[in-house]
């Protein structure tokens, strides 16, 4: 779909939201206290109502957009730009063009639906001919690791390692020799061979076949698959026996390091959902994005950037009944959180005055 198609489609938050009822009523709407599948619409409620139980869902929840206020035509332009877009673009740019004032609310969302991408392509196992490499991504640098010397080479704190898979099988043609079917990218914390495997096993189904270097992280591999080919590459022929694996590792690296000045360990995985979904259906031209509208409806996202400060909130609620400035709050318990750990002290310090003399000055209002 281009963008005039797109305008034309849904032109307005009205026709946005039907869509997403459509869908989610094509889909079938389950209860989640019963399981049961029958529902009465509620239409100026704006929700389901199970007809056995009588518990109520409202449209967005059980979608990506659940705990979500944004309107529903952003999820669609953004959905749309995520499907019809060859490269990337960043979330400055989305916010930009959705004409939105906060940055944070669309950088959650963009994520959100990168998370979904993911969760879609988990259902996937790859087989066939299976090629294995890692890749090493540049990210930031934690502020753990600030502190510490800097190592070189695959260890060093700037890289984030990627096991990169890709899936093959053999077609008709000859001449065009193997081509890629699926690719999977994850970000692990380490290259431990248990991490590795548990890796693989979670992946690859026990039929295939895996070639691989000869790495001693790799040794685990060959009791889960069915044949097993581990050399060693010398770096001059890796281009060629692992073809696809290189080619979708340097797509990759260049898409992100166009887009994206620098991007953390933690969210560098909602970017690869997003290459590894776009090149998984690459062949799907305008069902892209009717696709990713049924992976919005299928899953909750994981993705909380805020789950930290929600759970310090409730804790700190529960202490302090009268207090109601959360949000300045909240900014300082970010601020704690965040901070490298020789200034948490003073962040620390900070949080406890802010709160004994809100806690203060809360106490004088109600005694008004
Ligand atoms: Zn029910």
């Amino acid at each position: 779909m281009n963008i005039p198609d797109f305008a034309i489609s849904y032109p307005d938050e009205e026709t946005c939201r039907k869509k997403f009822k459509e869908q989610r009523d094509q889909m079938g709407v389950t209860c989640r206290h019963c399981n049961c599948k029958e529902h009465y619409w509620l239409e100026n409620k704006q929700a389901y109502e199970c007809k056995r139980c009588h518990a109520r869902q409202t449209l967005r929840s059980g979608t990506v957009m659940q705990h979500s206020n944004l309107p529903y035509r952003y999820r669609f332009v953004a959905m749309h730009l995520l499907t019809a877009t060859k490269g990337s673009f960043s979330t400055a740019e989305l916010q930009r063009q959705l004409g939105h004032k906060r940055y944070q609310p669309i950088w959650e969302m963009a994520n959100k639906l990168r998370d979904v991408m993911g969760k879609r392509d988990d259902e996937y196992m790859l087989e066939g001919a299976i090629k294995l490499n890692n890749a090493f991504c540049s990210t930031e640098i934690s502020l753990e690791d600030k502190e510490k010397q800097l190592k070189r080479g695959r260890g060093s704190q700037k890289k984030t390692k990627v096991p990169v898979m890709a899936g093959s099988k053999t077609v008709e043609n000859p001449k065009a020799g193997k081509k890629v079917r699926c690719l999977k990218m994850k970000v692990i914390s380490d290259l431990k061979f248990e991490t590795i495997t548990n890796n693989v096993k979670d992946r690859v189904e026990n039929t295939a076949d895996l070639t691989i270097d000869d790495l001693t992280s790799y040794t685990k591999l060959k009791e889960h698959v069915h044949s097993h080919t581990a050399s060693v590459i010398p770096n001059e022929e890796l281009a060629n026996v692992l073809l696809w694996v290189h080619t979708a590792i340097s797509n990759a690296k260049r898409q992100l390091l166009g887009v994206y000045y620098k991007i953390k360990p933690k969210y560098l995985q909602y970017y690869l959902n997003r290459f590894c979904y776009k090149f998984n259906r690459r062949y799907f031209g305008e069902k892209q994005f009717e696709r990713l509208l049924i992976a919005a409806e299928t899953y909750v996202p994981n993705f909380k950037s805020r789950i930290y400060v929600y759970f310090t909130l409730k804790v700190y609620r529960y202490f302090n009944p009268k207090v109601y400035h959360f949000k300045i709050n909240s900014k300082l318990v970010f601020y704690f959180l965040e901070a490298p750990p020789k200034s948490r002290k003073r962040a620390l310090l900070f949080s406890l005055l802010f709160s004994f003399s809100a806690n203060h000055f809360s106490g004088l209002f109600h005694s008004v």
